[in-house]
């Protein structure tokens, strides 16, 4: 077990975006715009996110988004909890969904980002391949670390 994305939200937070964040897949076929975005990553290096996305999921996530070309969105239902969503056309992978919470954890790369975004933390850091490091300092947990903070939160993984 060991798939799991941002269902806390931290104590401190920077102030949300005010402009809407503008986001397509590689084809153009489903388009994202994400407002009130929060300007920090959220990245977990879970073994399922590695394999899923090649290296570590950086997600994004804001107060309410709209979709189009939904046709084009097919749903791989990853785990009990968890969809991750990808374009049937070209292949980018658009969203992981954290299904309890209902979460949407949008694919940064997807999006014409303003510089300076930050680092919200890295979970799962105890999966994490050693041939990469992210350099910037963020919080790290370990994976028994956010099941644990998800469990005392009221979400249930058996
Ligand atoms: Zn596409
Ligand atoms: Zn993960």
């Amino acid at each position: 077990m060991s798939e799991l994305f941002g269902p806390s939200d931290g104590d401190t937070q920077p102030a949300p975006l005010s402009e809407p964040l503008k986001g397509r897949c590689l084809c153009g076929a489903v388009t994202i715009t994400l407002n009130a975005a929060r300007p920090l990553v959220d990245i977990c290096h879970c073994e399922m996110c590695v394999r899923w996305s090649g290296t570590f999921l950086g997600g994004l996530s804001g107060k309410c988004f709209t979709i189009t070309g939904q046709d084009a969105v097919s749903t791989y239902r990853s785990s009990d909890w968890a969809e991750r969503c990808f374009c049937s056309i070209c292949g980018s992978n658009l969203w992981y969904r954290f299904v309890p919470g209902d979460h949407y954890s949008f694919l940064a790369g997807l999006f014409d980002v303003p510089a300076g975004l930050g680092i919200l933390q890295q979970i799962f850091v105890d999966e994490k391949p050693d041939w990469y490091d992210l350099v910037q300092q963020s919080p790290m947990k370990t994976g028994a670390e956010v099941i644990a903070e998800a469990e005392a939160a009221g979400f249930k993984f058996d």
